[in-house]
């Protein structure tokens, strides 16, 4: 998936989430800090786990980092594991500073990594060894394989202007209307 296409499933999943929490009773985060460190933390994450590709977006602005990573890491392999954001989130749940901006940054940057691997999952590639160390040869995809596409093709093109972006966009009208900030 591109990285157009993964930081627009990550804000439609976040702001969806935002949305069912809200619904469900939990009040919105209103701190600009916590808001800021949600939103940054979350799409670093989002991009992160492409950083074993040195032409993909972050691995254009990390180059030298990317290059070399990419050298001993195979493309779709260790950064884009379910181990890594459950290692994370692990790692924030036993953190000292409990309700810190740095343990929702963590938090943050792993529900991030999340949203990028289920992108990746909804391509023909899929993530081969995503439940690594189980099942470290099989392919796991989350749509069958007629509904998957491949990156840059046309259809994730068309799944970003006609569902991505429309998706973004009511949620983000809620979310103003949540807020109080449009009637
Ligand atoms: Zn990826």
């Amino acid at each position: 998936m591109t990285a157009k296409g993964h930081v627009l499933l990550s804000s439609s999943l976040t702001l969806g989430g935002v949305l069912i929490a809200n619904h469900l009773g939990y009040s919105l985060p209103s701190s600009p800090m916590v808001l800021l460190t949600l939103g940054v933390g979350i799409m670093f994450g989002t991009l992160l786990p492409d950083i074993d590709e040195d032409n993909s977006y972050i691995g254009q602005k990390f180059k030298m980092f990317s290059v070399v990573f990419s050298a001993f890491v195979k493309h779709r392999t260790f950064t884009h594991y379910l181990l890594l954001p459950l290692v994370l989130f692990t790692f924030a749940f036993f953190m000292m500073e409990q309700s810190s901006l740095s343990q929702l940054l963590i938090y943050a940057i792993a529900f991030g990594m999340i949203n990028h691997d289920i992108g990746d999952m909804l391509t023909n590639g899929g993530i081969k060894g995503f439940f690594f160390p189980l099942f470290p040869n099989t392919r796991i995809a989350i749509l069958p394989s007629f509904l998957r596409f491949d990156t840059f093709s046309l259809v994730e093109h068309f799944f970003i202007i006609f569902f991505l972006i429309p998706i973004n966009s009511y949620f983000v009208f809620l979310l103003l209307k949540a807020y109080g900030v449009v009637a």
